[in-house]
């Protein structure tokens, strides 16, 4: 077969994008060597619909051994009693969840999206908004901080089938205590979609929602540092008291009700060489090394932001607890889109972003959503991030300047220099 020189040159050029650049989107990171390998292997060739043990497909002993190893050190990684590890994505493990324990029309309470939620919380322009009733809670705009007892008196008002907690763009930590509270008060099921700070609750940065939520989904691929994907875990809520039932009328257990969800629910054939993939990542975050750079991620954090707030920037709730912070940069005068496309022109990439009671559009917003899981995958510590701070507040002075970004552009590939990648 000719060798596609196309696509393998663009591979090549989007290496050494990633490589000169300073990499701050939140929900980014970089994997190791072992985790592409997995996901470019054989594995890509086999069908295998079904779980581990009972597939459609004959020739599935190695990949059930491949899927019960990734199942296994998911529940070892989280403290979970039982994993759906086949979710194609964060969004399918949503679906999945939802298409197992609503129906159509049913009442759903989650983040809102112009706080900081997700479009799988209850967009009207997502299947989470269309296929079911939603209504949301948020920050208060004094604080920027969500007031957990509203969340509860919020719940008694609208009745919800099932709440929904986790976020995009929320830098501090969340009550599942309350939250569950909230959910028991009314009947309602609580979902936390943990994809942003996974690997910070694996490893004991952030409080555990595993206690308390009936169902947790995840991504791998943020600060997990595994390959694109997602999850599904579950504590020990394996009963189903709401009398959840399957759509032949059966009533079973929540963790089958959701493996079915998942499949055939909302997809077909599991992707073996990324739940490969994934048990590899999930290995490395057990191990000492993860812990250190999970420790360094949250430390990042905390000084980028100081950082931030001495250039007299505006962080959304003055701070963060986790790996990522929104900045107000209204008070710099600035959009969200001037400061997105005046960072890329210096290799600086961030994302634009609403911040709560945003008065811009979303494709203009007011914020900015900077993140530190893949810069210090690159190896920053405190000092290099307190350095791209003042590059990114260089970078921001002119942003509309092309020869002052340039500038900065050639200190930004230089200082990544000392960073490599692979
Ligand atoms: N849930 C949350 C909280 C997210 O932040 C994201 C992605 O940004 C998702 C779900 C969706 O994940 P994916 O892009 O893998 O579908």
């Amino acid at each position: 077969m000719k060798r596609d020189k196309a696509i393998f040159d663009l591979i090549e050029k989007e290496k050494q994008r990633q490589e000169g650049g300073i990499e701050l989107i939140a929900s980014e990171n970089f994997t190791s060597l072992q985790v592409m390998k997995a996901q470019g292997s054989v594995l890509t060739n086999k069908y295998a619909e079904g779980l581990p043990g009972k597939r459609y497909y004959g020739g599935c002993e190695v990949v059930d051994e491949v899927e019960q190893l990734a199942i296994d050190r998911a529940k070892e990684l989280f403290g979970a009693e039982w994993a759906n590890v086949q979710p194609h994505s964060g969004a399918q493990a949503n679906a999945a969840v939802m298409l197992a324990c609503l129906k159509p029309s049913d009442k759903i309470l989650g983040f809102d999206l112009s706080h900081g939620g997700h479009l799988t919380h209850g967009s009207p322009v997502n299947f989470s908004g269309k296929l079911y009733q939603p209504s949301f809670y948020g920050v208060e705009q004094a604080t920027g901080l969500i007031d957990f007892d509203k969340v509860i008196e919020t719940a008694q008002r609208e009745k919800p089938k099932m709440i929904i907690c986790g976020a995009s763009a929320y830098s501090r930590d969340w009550d599942y205590k309350k939250l569950r509270e909230a959910a028991d008060s009314v009947g309602a099921l609580l979902l936390a979609d943990i994809s942003h700070p996974a690997g910070l609750i694996a490893r004991g940065l952030l409080a555990d929602p595993m206690e308390h939520c009936h169902i947790v989904t995840t991504t791998t691929h943020k600060t997990l540092r595994g390959p694109r994907g997602g999850m599904i875990l579950v504590g020990k809520n394996f009963d189903n008291p709401w009398g959840l039932k399957t759509p032949k009328g059966e009533l079973r257990k929540i963790t089958s009700l959701l493996d079915s969800g998942v499949f055939p629910g909302t997809q077909g054939g599991p992707l073996e060489h990324v739940i490969a993939a994934k048990a590899v990542a999930f290995q490395e975050a057990l191990s000492d090394d993860y812990m250190e750079y999970i420790l360094q991620v949250s430390k990042n954090a905390k000084t980028m932001a100081d950082a931030f707030l001495a250039k007299g920037y505006k962080i959304i709730s003055g701070g963060t607890d986790n790996h990522l912070m929104l900045i107000d940069l209204r008070s710099k005068k600035l959009t969200g889109k001037q400061a997105e496309e005046g960072l890329i022109q210096a290799d600086i990439t961030i994302n634009k972003n609403m911040v709560p009671f945003d008065t811009q559009s979303p494709m203009i917003t007011s914020g900015m959503r900077i993140g530190t899981p893949a810069i210090t995958t690159r190896g920053l510590k405190e000092k290099d991030v307190q350095k791209v701070v003042d590059l990114i507040d260089e970078a921001l002075q002119k942003p509309e300047d092309t020869k002052h970004l340039k500038a900065v552009k050639r200190k930004v590939n230089r200082f990544m220099e000392k960073f490599p990648l692979y």
